[in-house]
Order: C-alpha cells, then structure tokens, then sequence
C-alpha cells in the first residue's frame, strides 16, 4: 500500500528540507524566507521499503488573497484529513511559538496519526528536542533535515502506522480492518466519576479482571484488557480501555471527585469507539457532555450508555427525554445511539456490543465515487446551492477521501461562499442516504472552477 504522509509545520521549520531530503533530490525551491514555496506538493517516494506518498504544505502560507490565517488552516485541516499519517515539523533551535501550540491542537483535535518531529537537532540528538514533549502529542523524533541525522528513527516512527496487514485503502469494503479478526476493535469506557463505569466493565468481563480497589498494583496507565465478544455473525476481539481504575487511584490521594481530564482525553484518543456511561438518574451533566462533545469532535465512533437504569421509575417517559436530549445536545453526531442499561444488575448490557460493533462498521463506512455522485446530482437538484452575487454555487464532484471516520471532500466553485448551513445539509444528506448513523462526517470543499 502507499502511505500518505503529510508535512506540517509554521514557516521556516525546515519542511521543505526535510521534503527534499525524504525525495532524495532538490524538488522544492529551499529558501530562508518563510513560504518560499507556493503549491502544495504529492510525491511517491520510497523511504527504506515504506511506499510514501508525501503531502507537503510548506507552501499554503504564501496565500497571497484572503484570510491568509484561515486558508494555511484550512489547507493544513485538508492535508491532516488526507494523510493517513502527519509529520508534525517543530523547530528545536528556535523554541516553541504559539503558532506550534494553535498546530499541535489542531492536530489533536483531527485525532489522526501523528508523528512530532524536531528539526535543526544536529549534533545535540534527543537533549534538543526536550521542549517539544510540552506538546502533548508523544515522544518528539529528534533530526536534522539539513544534515540528514535521525532518519533512521524517523523511517521506524512512520512504520509504527502503517497497518499490520499492508491493507490498502482504495480497495473494496470486504478488505477493510474490522474483517481483520486479529486487530481488536479498540473501545474506551468514559465517564463521571460514579457513572458505573467499574461496575460495567466487570460485568462485561465476567470476572473481576479489573481492578476496583484502591491498593492492589493498580499501574498508572489507564486500564486495558482485551477479550473477545461473540457477535452473532462472527466474534470480535476487543481492547478496552477502562478510565475507572485510574480514578480509584486518585482516590486513594483524596481527590474523590476530581475526574482525570488527561486520561479521560488519552483513552479518547486510543479509542475507535468511545462509550460514555452517564448516569440516568441525573443525565447529561456539563462534564458528560464535555466528554461526548471531545470524542465526536476527535472523530470518534460514539455511544451513549445510560446506565442505572433499575432506579428509574417512569422508564418510558425517562427514555423518551434521553433520546431528545442527546439529539439535541449532541448535534454533530445527532443519531448517537442511547442503550439504556443497569451495570449493576446486568439488565440491557448486552445491547452494548451490537451497537459498538454497528457504530464501528458505521466508521469505517466506503461510500463508492459513482454512488456518491449520484446522490450529490439528486440532492443539488432537490435543494441548489445558493447564488452568491447573482451567480449559482456549482458542486462538480464529490468523493471520499479518508474513513475513521468518514471523510469527503467536495469540488466547489467559490467554496468561500458556500454558506455552512448548506455543508451541514450536505452532511445530513451522506448521513441519511448511506445510513452512516452515529459517528461524525466531515467534509472539506476544494476550490474548483
Ligand atoms: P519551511 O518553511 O518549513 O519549508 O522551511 P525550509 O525547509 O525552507 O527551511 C527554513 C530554513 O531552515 C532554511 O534556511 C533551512 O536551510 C533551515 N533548516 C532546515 N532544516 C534544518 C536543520 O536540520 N538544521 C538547521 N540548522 N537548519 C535547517
Ligand atoms: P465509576 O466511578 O464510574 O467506575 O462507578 P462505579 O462502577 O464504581 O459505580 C459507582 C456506584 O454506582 C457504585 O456504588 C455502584 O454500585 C453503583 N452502580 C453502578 N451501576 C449501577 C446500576 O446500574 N444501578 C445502580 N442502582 N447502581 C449502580
């Protein structure tokens, strides 16, 4: 399979270097005036026996009309939803800037394959990279691009993501991971503190795996066990991850209510499917919403799990309220599935796994081109974009471009202009006529003529 690998980074870093030095040969006008460079550029390249497809964006800063700001955003927001992993470029000699910062959370929000690397580290390795941990996204490769040092830590932090079976994306959904019995489907159980969280993840083991006391070796990591789930059609190992036991620890230090934001963010981010367990007796508080709001906006599969059901007393009416409420708090991803369920007593908890399961299928979901298209000409046609100085907004062309989660980008004529209530009736429209329930959609627009 070819690897797509974007390189990102604020002006002067040093990305055009490392381009060049990744192609083997001077492609790129290398200049010390930041944004020398004007397109952004693909090549195929081999890097040791990795088939790469370089994204590089070192040129989007030269935008010379427009929001200058707003189009590097939005050029960089494109090459991170492109790649299947993003070589995230700082510079080691001139320190952090708040530009890195507004990148590094851009990145993390995008939730996709990161890989920091801080450049202009000659000479010094590891010990000039330091700063770049306050980064928050991982261990930083420490190089050189302009003398070529650390290319062999590089080559092995890009093979990290390349998927174990070489899976290619462009083929059929039969070849898609979720078939691949071997990779567990990677689920996190988050939540308030006292949601039920322990409760449910013992249940769902069947035995007392995870830790619920407040001394016994409990690690500093959060919890994961794997285990296999018996689906009707076929078995699906799975890796959960499990916030709650890091909770129990922080207990023991008296700070009972305090919930981790940083693991909770950190299990989100392991995840492919996120289930938040609120508690039905007083749902949808400020912090569970923070928590669905995270996982939706870092592109994750979501379910709702309501739990505590056994201490509701008018369950028609409480289920009816739920459902609406979540709709209505929880707009990007406004089909997230609510199960309502008692950990304690067992009651509804096999409903969990069939939804993670769909809710997963759902995020890997392909959408063939011609399919697409067609429904884009029916939806055009049903509902036009609107005319913006007297001329009408033409969409040409509509394709996918990445799953995990679903994304698309569409080939607009004055895509400025398109206002967003029409890219969320776009988004609606995918969602519906390709039943792609609960897990965001995300659509950029390419400026076409
Ligand atoms: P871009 O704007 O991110 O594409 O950055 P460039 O690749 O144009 O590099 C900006 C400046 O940093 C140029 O003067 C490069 O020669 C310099 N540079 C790039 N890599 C390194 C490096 O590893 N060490 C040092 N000292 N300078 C570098
Ligand atoms: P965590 O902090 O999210 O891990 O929550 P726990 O699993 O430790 O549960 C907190 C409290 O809620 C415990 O006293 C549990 O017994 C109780 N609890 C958990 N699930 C249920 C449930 O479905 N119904 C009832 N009535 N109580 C529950």
């Amino acid at each position: 399979m070819v690897l797509k690998v974007a390189i990102i980074g604020r002006p002067n870093v040093g990305k055009s270097t490392l381009f060049n030095r990744l192609a083997g040969k001077k492609l790129a006008l290398v200049d010390d005036q930041p944004g020398v460079t004007r397109d952004r550029r693909e090549y195929d390249i081999k890097f040791g026996d990795l088939d790469i497809r370089l994204i590089d964006t070192a040129g989007l800063e030269n935008a010379s009309d427009g929001s200058l700001q707003a189009r590097m955003r939005e050029g960089t927001e494109k090459a991170i939803a492109l790649a299947d992993v993003t070589l995230f470029l700082v510079d080691a000699r001139s320190g952090l800037t708040s530009h890195d910062e507004e990148l590094a959370e851009m990145l993390r929000r995008a939730g996709r394959p990161v890989v920091l690397v801080a450049n202009k580290t000659e000479g010094r390795g590891e010990a000039g990279a330091y700063e770049a941990y306050n980064l928050g996204l991982g261990d930083p490769v420490a190089i050189s691009a302009e003398h070529g040092e650390g290319m062999a830590d590089l080559y092995q932090a890009i093979r990290a993501h390349v998927p174990e079976d070489g899976m290619d994306d462009e083929e059929d959904a039969e070849t898609l991971e979720w078939d691949d019995p071997l990779k567990p489907l990677r689920l996190a159980i988050v939540g308030r503190p006292n949601a039920g969280k322990s409760t449910l993840v013992n249940r769902l083991l069947d035995e007392d795996r995870v830790l619920t006391g407040p001394e016994a070796g409990i690690t500093r990591d959060t919890i994961s066990v794997e285990w296999s789930w018996e689906g009707s059609e076929r078995s699906w190992p799975v890796k959960l991850f499990d916030t709650a036991g890091l909770r129990k620890r922080a207990k023991v230090q008296d700070r009972l209510e305090k919930m981790s934001t940083g693991d909770t963010i950190r299990a989100i981010q392991f995840a492919e499917v996120v289930a938040v367990i609120i508690d039905a007796t007083m749902p949808f508080e400020k912090q569970d919403l923070q928590i669905a709001d995270l996982a939706a906006r870092e592109g994750r599969g979501v379910v709702i799990v309501a739990n505590k059901w056994d201490l509701i007393e008018d369950k028609d009416e409480t289920a009816k309220a739920l459902r609406e409420a979540a709709a209505r708090l929880l707009p990007q991803i406004p089909n997230v599935p609510v199960i309502l369920m008692s950990a304690l007593t067992g009651r509804g908890i096999d409903r969990l796994m069939p939804w993670v399961t769909r809710v997963y299928r759902d995020w890997n979901a392909k959408v063939k081109t011609s399919d697409l298209n067609k429904w884009l000409e029916a939806a055009t046609q049903k509902h036009p974009p609107p005319a913006v100085g007297g001329r009408r907004i033409k969409i040409r062309y509509i394709t996918q471009v990445n799953t995990r989660p679903p994304t698309f980008m569409a080939h607009c004529q004055r895509a400025d202009h398109l206002p967003d209530s029409y890219k969320r009736y776009l988004v609606n429209g995918i969602r519906e006529s390709f039943s792609i329930e609960a897990v965001p959609i995300r659509l950029f627009l390419r400026k076409g003529t």
